[in-house]
């Protein structure tokens, strides 16, 4: 490279790393400043900060190595058990979107033209840094992106099947053996019985705290916003389990005080919203953040960045190694609500489940552009709701802020629905009163 070239790359990067961590430092401040947060939000902040604004690797102990992931179907405890620690890597960034966009196919969703960004750049430590990316490859827009992330990182991709058939799952066991041994290589530390038990420790650890959480919500409505509640899970991705698992500790106690004294995070009774659909990754965090500035509440969330990212743990029937693995292909495979699978029942029945659990109000159904395993779903759920009287918006955004006035129209007069829909029945509940 000639050294014209070279001023003009280091231009450009200067230019990348200030629009990156101004937009992103902007979401965080957002998510800070509003109001009704619970203590011991700090450290997820502090996680999501130094990603995505210190632009730093992962925090871990010295010596243990990144492995990437995207998904919910990489088996986060096979990565502790061979003694590194996993990030995942599914983003929502708007400047490596920028970037993306002119390298990956025109039509294809903005989460994976993010991913393309950041690689193409080379400018985020959380991507650089991994000593393997793994790939499950749920969706055209993963399996090629798989391909031009092998371009600089070694990677390995996971065959998800359409289906949960016996012979599926077998297929996925063994695709688990495979991994466990490109893990061992790439780490240099052998998988035993005693770290995988320490691994599944670790998350489940980590999933007993989202429990509690989950259910300290449910004992009291308005006990905490869906966007700070998101911004707990999206730190996930960043932080070790155990580390994730004890911040989350802090923030339940904070919750039992609440409920103890309670206080809710309003006195009005706004709209209930359940949010599903496409994944909502940080800094993309718009729709959450104007549900809440329209005078709604999101109380639910079934996204994959959301609880569903972790709300399923892995059974052991037999405590066996091999019982282990099967016990990880099934948590990955069976319950797993993803539109990636052909037959998708399970999401209907996970939907109503949140949607009496939660006292849901309306469903914001949210399509990333280009995201067509999500869009397909789409008018099943709509008519499946609509015989339950729940109302519904579709709506599709991309990785920039060029629609947030459209959204916020839209998601206002949503809002402003269901407050009409709820008028009625409160007249009729202060006529049966009297
Ligand atoms: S919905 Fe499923 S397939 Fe799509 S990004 Fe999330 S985990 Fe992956
Ligand atoms: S499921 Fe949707 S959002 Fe996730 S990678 Fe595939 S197309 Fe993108």
């Amino acid at each position: 490279m000639d050294r014209d070239a070279d001023k003009r790359k280091e231009r450009q990067d200067r230019r990348f790393i200030k629009r990156e961590t101004q937009t992103a430092a902007k979401y965080l401040r957002r998510l800070r400043e509003l109001p009704g947060a619970p203590e011991g939000m700090e450290p997820f902040y502090q996680a999501l900060e130094r990603i995505y604004v210190q632009l730093q690797a992962v925090e871990r102990e010295a010596g243990r190595k990144t492995v990437g992931t995207y998904c919910v179907m990489t088996p986060p405890e096979l990565v502790y058990a061979a003694g590194a620690v996993p990030v995942k890597l599914c983003s929502g960034d708007y400047t490596a979107f920028s970037v993306g966009d002119g390298v990956v196919a025109r039509d294809a969703c903005p989460l994976v033209k993010a991913v393309a960004g950041f690689q193409q750049t080379g400018l985020m430590p959380a991507y650089a840094d991994c000593a393997l990316m793994v790939v499950p490859v749920t969706c055209d827009c993963k399996k090629k992106i798989a391909g031009l992330l092998a371009d600089q990182c070694e990677v390995m991709t996971l065959h998800v099947p359409a289906s949960r058939e016996d012979v599926d799952i077998e297929d996925f066991v063994t695709q688990l053996y495979v991994l466990m041994e490109k893990l061992e290589e790439v780490t240099g530390s052998r998988i035993s019985y005693q770290s995988l038990a320490e691994g599944f420790g670790k998350v489940g650890y980590a999933q007993y705290e989202l429990s509690e959480f989950i259910r300290l919500k449910k004992e009291m409505l308005y006990l905490i916003r869906g966007s700070h509640a998101m911004a707990i899970m999206n730190a996930a991705s960043y932080m070790p389990a155990d580390v994730w698992g004890e911040a989350l500790g802090a923030v339940n106690q904070s919750l039992r005080k609440k409920i103890a004294q309670k206080e809710a995070v309003t006195s009005k009774k706004l709209p209930r919203i359940l949010l599903t659909g496409s994944p909502v990754v940080f800094p993309n965090v718009k729709i959450p953040l104007l549900v809440e500035e329209a005078g709604g509440i999101v109380a639910g969330d079934e996204t994959c960045m959301g609880e569903r990212g972790m709300w399923d743990p892995a059974v052991i029937t037999d405590d066996s190694f091999d019982g282990m693995i099967r016990a990880l292909a099934n948590r990955a495979l069976r319950p797993c609500p993803c539109p990636s699978f052909a037959d998708n029942a399970r999401r209907i029945y996970r939907l109503k489940q949140l949607i009496q659990e939660n006292r849901i109000q309306g469903v914001i159904y949210h399509v990333l552009r280009g995201c067509l395993v999500y869009d397909y779903e789409y008018k099943r759920i709509e008519e499946e709701l609509g015989s339950l009287g729940i109302p519904v918006i579709r709506l599709e955004s991309d990785y920039n802020e060029e629609d947030i006035e459209q959204l916020r129209i839209r998601i206002e007069a949503f809002i402003e629905l269901i407050k009409l829909k709820q008028a009625p029945e409160k007249a009729r509940a202060a006529e049966r009163s009297f």
